[in-house]
């Protein structure tokens, strides 16, 4: 039977406006909305797959099994496709990192130019989550547009899935069958597990978005050092506040070159965050009203109590597997991730899995490429994917870009390393007015340290890129192409042949082009 969600007309189309209402009006009370269903009746063949979970991986899955002529349902428990990006992860961290570089130019040129007096200013928090949460259903509505009228993906939505066996889940009430079962389930934040923890005020990156309902006062304290931590403890600094970061072991491990890590890093201590290597959260102490009142914390140098009424955990992401080693007994390993080949395929035969669910890294370009692998393996390709070699970002109050090798594993590696860096080593530090670029004139002129950094690393015997890293704004659309061409063998002498527009935000192509004529390449 025909089962197509429909308009107060009675027609099939649905404008992205008409989504957005019943998007807003289903999370407000979804049972009220009741399944969201886009199933077509006149299409008598089996479902190729079923996508369980219609985030990254299980839209874009869907989208490419459609397009190779296949037939697939995908089902979410949210009344929306396109899953916790745009929900309550990538998209809110790039509102708050824009925040961040905003606020944080605001407070450099405070009372001068044309900027406020920022002295002793705090920003709400709270009016830019409550922003985000006003316009985040005009994202979830044109993924809906788009998977219905666009991509023609059936779908059940505003429905929690039940895994059957490898062939069969139970959605609304219904038992659904198909060839084959790809689970895209995503993941979930790890929680914070000490004493107090579920006290008010305690907070993670879904939690945040979702129920912040009061103005944090004047100390934040952030649980974590990756990227997570460090783009919200950005944030909050930038916001006026006090922010403690705790950090069991290294902040920020996951840049790997040393001088572009400590160059992000000290940039952030000089934007007054006060960072605790080596810590561990032991108890959180709450006031009469339940709230978390003081964070009670174990440092290398002795215990500490912080006063605080804003927690935040970011302690990473465990894949959502439970459901499916339950129902399924898919192999997983230490970190629950599902366990797949390179065709996406789980230990049970007809099963595949996708995205998070199958654990680091989990990314978007993962998620997204991890589905569509899956679809192609289902119509009978033969694929192979393995994610290698990937360019990568975080946000400080800066963009910080990187892909291939750090100059410290580079000199591991290979015996003449050459660096191309700006600004220059300099005996009297940053202060030069370079790089300067979209976003950082002004630094570059009145606050030269503070206008970024940026290095190449080159393997001087056969002058091929191993790495590039970037802090700043604007490159990181760059790291995506120069990856693949970083990886095709790019050498210096191909760098310095390519067309800049100047000003550029990485001065790689300028940089190399003034090295490219020398036999022996020395540093720069
Ligand atoms: C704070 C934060 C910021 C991030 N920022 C970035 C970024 O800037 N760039 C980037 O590339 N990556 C970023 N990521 C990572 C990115 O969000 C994830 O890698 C990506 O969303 C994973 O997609 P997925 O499809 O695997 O999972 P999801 O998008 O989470 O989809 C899983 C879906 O499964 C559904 N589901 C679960 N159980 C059931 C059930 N029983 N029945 C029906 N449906 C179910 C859920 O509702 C959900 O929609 C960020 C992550 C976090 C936490």
């Amino acid at each position: 039977m025909d089962q197509r969600i429909a308009n107060d007309s009675g027609e099939s189309f649905l404008t992205i406006e008409h989504w957005k209402k019943r998007i807003e009006d289903a999370l407000a009370a979804p049972d009220a909305a009741g399944p969201i269903r886009n199933i077509n009746g006149e299409d008598q063949r089996e479902f190729d797959a079923i996508f369980v979970g219609g985030g990254a991986a299980g839209r874009f899955g869907s989208a490419y099994l459609r397009a190779l002529g296949g037939r697939q349902l995908v089902v979410d428990r949210w009344p929306f496709l396109g899953g916790s990006c745009p929900h309550n992860a990538c998209v809110p961290h790039h509102l708050f990192s824009e925040c961040a570089a905003e606020l944080m130019l605001a407070r450099t040129f405070s009372g001068s130019l044309w900027f406020p007096d920022m002295n002793g200013r705090i920003t709400s928090i709270k009016e830019v989550v409550d922003l985000f949460r006003r316009g985040r259903t005009g994202a979830h509505a044109i993924m809906n547009y788009q998977s219905k009228e666009q991509l023609d993906i059936e779908f059940v939505l505003n429905a929690p899935a039940q895994i059957l066996d490898a062939h069969r889940i139970e959605v609304a009430g219904e038992v659904i069958r198909a060839r084959a079962l790809v689970l895209a389930l995503g993941s979930e934040p790890i929680r914070l597990d000490v004493p107090g923890s579920a006290l008010k005020g305690v907070h993670d990156y879904t939690t945040l978005v979702e129920t912040l309902d009061y103005e944090p006062a004047d100390t934040v304290v952030v649980v974590g050092g990756g990227k997570t931590a460090v783009e919200y403890g950005c944030f909050f600094n930038a916001t006026g506040r006090r922010v403690v970061m705790l950090v069991r072991n290294r902040l920020l491990d996951i840049v790997k070159d040393g001088e572009t890590r400590a160059y992000a890093i000290d940039r952030m201590r000089e934007q007054g965050m006060e960072i605790f290597e080596g810590a561990t959260l032991t108890a959180l102490i709450g006031d009469t009203s339940g709230r978390v009142a003081r964070a009670v914390v174990e440092t290398p140098a002795g215990p500490v109590e912080i006063a605080t009424d804003f927690v935040f955990a970011a302690l990473g992401e465990r894949p959502h597997s439970q459901a499916a080693v339950e129902a399924l007994g898919v192999a997983i390993d230490e970190k629950g991730a599902v366990l797949v080949d390179e065709q996406m395929q789980t230990s049970v035969p007809g099963v595949y899995a996708a995205g998070d669910v199958i654990g680091a890294p989990m990314e978007m370009f993962k998620a997204r490429k991890s589905g569509t692998y899956a679809a192609r393996a289902i119509t009978g390709e033969k694929v192979s994917y393995k994610p290698a070699d990937w360019p990568d970002f975080l946000h400080t109050h800066y963009e910080v870009s990187w892909l291939g090798l750090g100059e410290e594993e580079a000199r591991a590696r290979y015996r003449n390393v050459v660096i191309v860096k700006m600004p220059p080593d300099n005996p009297n530090g940053l202060d030069i007015g370079l790089p300067a670029s979209d976003r950082t004139m002004l630094y570059a002129f009145a606050r030269p340290r503070l206008s970024g950094f940026q290095k190449v690393v080159i393997d001087g015997d056969t002058r091929r890129v191993l790495g590039a890293y970037h802090v700043g704004y604007g490159a990181k659309d760059a790291f995506q192409y120069l990856n693949v061409l970083v990886r095709r063998g790019l050498t210096v002498d191909e760098l310095g042949e390519m067309d800049e527009l100047f000003l550029n935000p990485t001065h790689f192509i300028q940089l190399a082009r003034l090295r490219a004529g020398q036999r022996e390449l020395q540093n720069l």
